[in-house]
């Protein structure tokens, strides 16, 4: 199945930590078809934390989606636990943003995400390597749902080295 996962983190060396859970993901949920470019985001609430970076991508996954969020747990922890002391639990944030065109609500699992629609931060990356995406609840598309969004944050696209 199709899968968009996001990944986002404030706490450590981010891009560093996003590019070893790739195998980890690879090994674990399924091969990456795609990745969006890495994008800066200002904190939001606590105004002296560190910047976010956030990164969609799409996955073909042969898991179920409880066994798809038991291994992204999994890999959190795995990455969360070698720097816990130094920088906290927040390294790697990973969230199951769809999967094809399922609807699941569970009390441990909502998917579609149900903060997609009004995160620049998801949207933006997102549309950056799938605008036509049809969300399946809202039934309209990630360009449309870009244009609707009215949050504040201010997202930047971290160029390439
Ligand atoms: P967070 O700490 O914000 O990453 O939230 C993790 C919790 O959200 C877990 O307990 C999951 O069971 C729950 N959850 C619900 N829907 C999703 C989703 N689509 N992707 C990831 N976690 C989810």
């Amino acid at each position: 199945m199709r899968v968009f996962l996001s990944l986002g983190g404030n706490l450590g060396n981010t891009q560093e930590i996003f590019e070893q859970s790739y195998p980890a993901i690879e090994k674990k949920v399924g091969k990456i078809l795609q990745k969006s470019s890495l994008y800066r985001t200002a904190a939001w609430g606590l105004k002296d934390q560190a910047d976010f970076i956030n990164q969609v991508m799409l996955l073909e996954s042969a898991l179920n989606p409880h066994e798809i969020l038991t291994e992204i747990q999994a890999i959190e922890k795995q990455f969360g636990r070698e720097r816990l002391v130094t920088w906290g639990p927040r390294t790697l944030d990973l969230d199951i943003l769809f999967i094809e065109n399922l609807k699941i609500q569970n009390e441990k699992l909502q998917i579609p995400h149900p903060h997609i629609h009004n995160r620049k931060f998801i949207l933006i990356p997102m549309h950056e390597i799938a605008k036509e995406f049809e969300h399946p609840e809202l039934k309209k598309t990630i360009s449309e749902l870009m244009l609707e969004a009215t949050d504040d944050f201010s997202v930047n696209l971290i160029p390439n080295p």
